[in-house]
């Protein structure tokens, strides 16, 4: 069976692995979370990087980062994963789900503003398979309305819009490591503080709500708890294993993208026949083979189409469950406008298998099973 996803390693982890432990820091805030920082800080131009232990600790950092009440209101697509949600909730807050434009598969700038309220505190975007959201309109709308802009740029490393890296248009953006990822620690992330008002603020609730880091600076005397926070920092052994990663990342995005166009000049006929619609990537946006997906005509389609894929040994996937119709969804969010692309998409939206390693005989006999079952 040819899996959907294949955990690339670089071949250098078990190395830096051996150093941090070697080093005699296995516990976060080392020198391996040191030079990952900066390497974010300097690739991606944000004002700080802090890493996290996973993209949903980093969301949920924002989520204490922007205040969130019980109450409050924080708009963003259905059309995302759990922790986009979640993380807002945990904190009472209430997410009002929105469509997403039928070009991306992003959040839909024109259904926004319609679903502000007197309570509504942040807009989240999510910058679907690295592609990014349109920002311009959204970043205006949110300073005309004074609401904070969060980017889930989780399968957003290397990806850019108009030149800016995703994760930095927004006070605050979070990437996620998890090993379905492009760039891996298994489970892993970032948080990205694009507004300098919010860094302080950050390192405590990174650090379990005390002045720990400024107090290992000498910026303060006394080492206490000064906020509320949590343990949002990963170990040295995960960021060791990340370093590695770092190192490789723009060999691992091309050797992705290879295996994209592969499939994107496979399809082309198909799609010009009717029969398919591939993933656009506007011209003013750089994506990063997070991942290759198809639209067909319909659901009975893409359930044959996944059925044919496993009967010949290939693994697709299909996702998400719009959130606004899941349970907790249901319980704990409320949606504004019609939903329609939302509900349409999802339902016709397949994956095919795209991981660092996979050969091109194989991706051409995925391709030549698609096509005949379309
Ligand atoms: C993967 C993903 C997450 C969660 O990332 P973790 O690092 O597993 O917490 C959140 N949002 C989106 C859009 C994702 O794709």
């Amino acid at each position: 069976m040819i899996p959907f996803n294949k955990p690339y390693a670089t071949g250098n982890e078990f190395r830096y692995i051996e150093e941090a432990i070697q080093a005699g820091q296995t516990a976060g805030n080392g020198q391996f979370t040191k030079r990952c920082q900066k390497w974010l800080e300097e690739t991606t131009g944000t004002k700080r990087a802090l890493l996290t232990h996973s993209c949903t600790a980093a969301l949920e950092m924002c989520a204490i980062l922007a205040g969130i009440e019980p109450g409050d209101e924080v708009i963003m697509p259905s059309y995302t994963f759990v922790s986009t949600a979640n993380a807002f909730v945990l904190r009472g807050g209430v997410p009002v789900f929105v469509d997403i434009e039928p070009s991306c598969l992003n959040i839909d700038p024109t259904a926004i503003e319609a679903a502000i309220t007197e309570k509504t505190k942040a807009i989240v975007v999510v910058h679907y398979a690295g592609v990014g959201v349109d920002m311009d309109p959204i970043l205006e709308l949110a300073d005309r309305r004074g609401l904070m802009v969060i980017e889930d740029a989780a399968q957003g490393a290397l990806a850019s819009y108009k030149g800016r890296a995703l994760g930095t248009m927004g006070a605050l953006g979070a990437l996620s490591f998890h090993e379905t990822k492009n760039i891996i620690s298994g489970e892993g992330g970032a948080l990205l503080i694009n507004d300098p008002k919010l860094a302080d603020r950050a390192e405590i609730v990174w650090e379990k709500g005390t002045n720990r880091s400024a107090f290992f600076r000498g910026d303060v005397d006394k080492y206490t708890w000064v906020d509320v926070g949590s343990s949002f920092l990963p170990g040295e052994v995960v960021a060791a294993f990340l370093w590695a990663q770092f190192e490789d990342a723009r060999a691992i995005t091309d050797r992705r993208l290879e295996v994209w166009r592969r499939y994107h000049s496979a399809f082309a006929d198909a799609e010009a026949a009717g029969r398919v619609r591939r993933p656009i990537t506007p011209a003013d946006r750089v994506h990063n083979a997070h991942m290759y997906y198809l639209l067909t005509e319909s659901l009975d389609v893409r359930t044959r189409l996944i059925k044919r894929l496993r009967d010949d040994g290939y693994m697709a996937v299909f996702h998400y469950v719009p959130l606004h119709s899941s349970p907790a969804g249901r319980k704990f969010g409320r949606t504004s406008g019609s939903l329609e692309y939302t509900e349409d998409l999802s339902a016709r939206l397949v994956r095919l298998p795209l991981w660092v390693g996979i050969d091109d005989a194989t991706v051409d006999r995925i391709v030549a099973s698609v096509l005949d079952t379309l």
